[in-house]
């Protein structure tokens, strides 16, 4: 098992080099935060990076960087772009919803200068749970607050409640359950008359994952990130996934750089992956390197019950870093995943690293 899950370096697949700014952290990191923040403010180019859904919210946060928004304000209304987005089934409105068919969110964030962090999980019927998270850690003494007393939080703040499951979402959900079994009373269309088979087969209508990660860089070296999503989907309602936790789905260090993830929640609630990568890069890492130490360390801890007969993972994980220097990274368990960043140039697509090549 160790020989299959132990992936060497070359087996890690460069497929983009992303020095945006030049020169490694460690050079920073080795020298002090005295240099770092010299070289910092040696007029950087500002970087933001995301998840594949964020090409819009890329963009939106360079713009709010370079108008001088502080990088978690900017950060924050790039994510907002894709929670009020009907159309991604994997944050906010029109997120996929539990098994009972409510939708509950997961958010945190955390802000380098003051390393100060807030969060909100398994939040129902708010669209935006990013901004509820930079309340949390802004307005109350708190870095998590969850369930019914952070709709309490929010609406004390004047967010109004709403049904965020929208049709679309609602049908996913309903063919989902529609499909669990043959033995008990829901019926696939078209069963009903003895016509159409239907599935009836859960693995036909997957668990899915899906969220926005999103960190940023600021000419003067400041950073800070802000990870969102309606976490697993048909998920056992009151389920908090790795986003809303610090370390896990996001954590950021003003010396070093920040890290968030996709992917299996419960394997970076398991490994506290987002707080590894950072350390990693302290210690003179790339975030390149830092993300594939760090999928390595997981594949390592994977439980056979969730490996393939090779002895691989069978869910799939991505890791987006960012290093005080503005170099950045991201990488996959799988091949075949892309990420977004604005490198201060252009908000783009790239490919991801990754350690295995998609079987
Ligand atoms: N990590 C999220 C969770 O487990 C889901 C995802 O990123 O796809 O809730």
């Amino acid at each position: 098992m160790a020989a299959e899950s132990n992936v060497n370096r070359r087996t890690f697949i460069q497929v983009s080099t992303a020095a945006v700014a030049g020169g490694l952290v460690s050079q920073d990191v080795l020298a002090g935060p005295a240099a770092a923040s010299e070289r910092a403010s040696a007029g950087r180019r500002p970087v933001v990076i995301s998840s594949a859904n964020g090409l819009a919210a890329v963009a939106e946060a360079m713009r709010q960087l370079n108008s001088g928004a502080d990088p978690l304000d900017a950060v924050i209304e790039g994510v907002v772009k894709v929670e009020d987005d009907p159309n991604d089934t994997s944050v906010g409105l029109g997120g996929l919803p539990n098994e009972d068919g409510v939708v509950e969110l997961d958010a945190s964030c955390m802000h380098g200068p003051t390393h100060k962090a807030g969060g909100v999980a398994a939040l129902r019927n708010i669209r935006n749970p990013s901004k509820v998270a930079r309340l949390v850690m802004q307005r109350t003494d708190h870095v998590l607050i969850v369930g019914e007393g952070a709709l309490r939080f929010a609406k004390a703040h004047g967010f109004m409640e709403e049904n965020l499951l929208t049709d679309a979402s609602r049908e996913i959900w309903l063919r989902w359950k529609e499909s669990l079994s043959k033995d008990d009373d829901w019926l696939e269309p078209g069963e009903w008359n003895g016509g159409g088979k239907g599935a009836a087969n859960p693995a036909a209508i997957p668990f899915t994952y899906g969220t926005i990660n999103c960190c940023a860089v600021d000419a003067k070296g400041d950073i800070a990130g802000v990870t969102t999503t309606s976490g697993l989907s048909y998920k056992i309602p009151g389920r908090v996934g790795d986003s809303p936790i610090i370390g896990a789905g996001l954590y950021v260090d003003n010396k070093v750089g920040a890290a968030g993830s996709t992917g299996r929640g419960e394997a970076n609630l398991q490994n506290c992956s987002s707080f590894q990568i950072v350390d990693e890069m302290r210690r003179g890492n790339s975030p390149e390197e830092a993300c594939r130490i760090v999928l390595e360390r997981i594949v390592e801890h994977t439980e056979s019950r969730l490996r393939k007969k090779n002895g691989r993972p069978d869910y799939d994980l991505k890791f987006y870093a960012v290093s005080k220097t503005g170099e950045y990274a991201a990488a996959s368990l799988w091949s075949g995943a892309k990420f977004a960043v604005h490198d201060g140039a252009q908000a783009k697509l790239e490919d991801m690293h990754y350690l295995y090549k998609a079987e």
